[in-house]
Order: structure tokens, then sequence, then C-alpha cells
């Protein structure tokens, strides 16, 4: 049970994005490339508030090449 951050609900449910294959997050600077790294994404709605929070990547480690590190 994961309980919604924003009414404190415990009526809540994992859910994806799904938009036919399920939405994907893709690194900024990879938008727009034709075979850009991307991965799916979970995350858990309220059922009582609406609120949506824990968006999670499900695969973090795809995005690993992306990281800045130059420290700005
Ligand atoms: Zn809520």
């Amino acid at each position: 049970m994961v309980r919604c951050e924003s009414c404190g609900s415990m009526a809540t449910t994992e859910i994806v994005f799904a938009t036919g294959g399920g939405l994907v997050a893709v690194p900024k600077i990879q938008s727009g490339k034709l075979f850009c790294k991307s991965s799916k994404l979970s995350a858990y709605a309220c059922t009582d508030c609406g609120a949506v929070f824990h968006i999670r990547l499900e695969n973090p480690e795809k995005f690993k090449p992306f990281v800045d590190y130059s420290g700005k």
C-alpha cells in the first residue's frame, strides 16, 4: 500500500502511462532521434483525490549515459 502524497488516502493503485505501446520517457538530449533510448514510466494514482505521484522510470539504467557530470 502506498499512501497518497497529496491527501494521505490509502486508496491508491499502481498505474502505467499507456498510449498504445505505453508512454515512455526519453532523455531530452535524445529527443527527435529515430532510435532513441527510452524507458517506460510507472506511477501511483490516488483514487480519492486524483493525485499522481512516485513517477518512476522502469529502466533508469538506460539513461546513465546521458547524465551530465560536468556540474554547471
Ligand atoms: Zn489523494
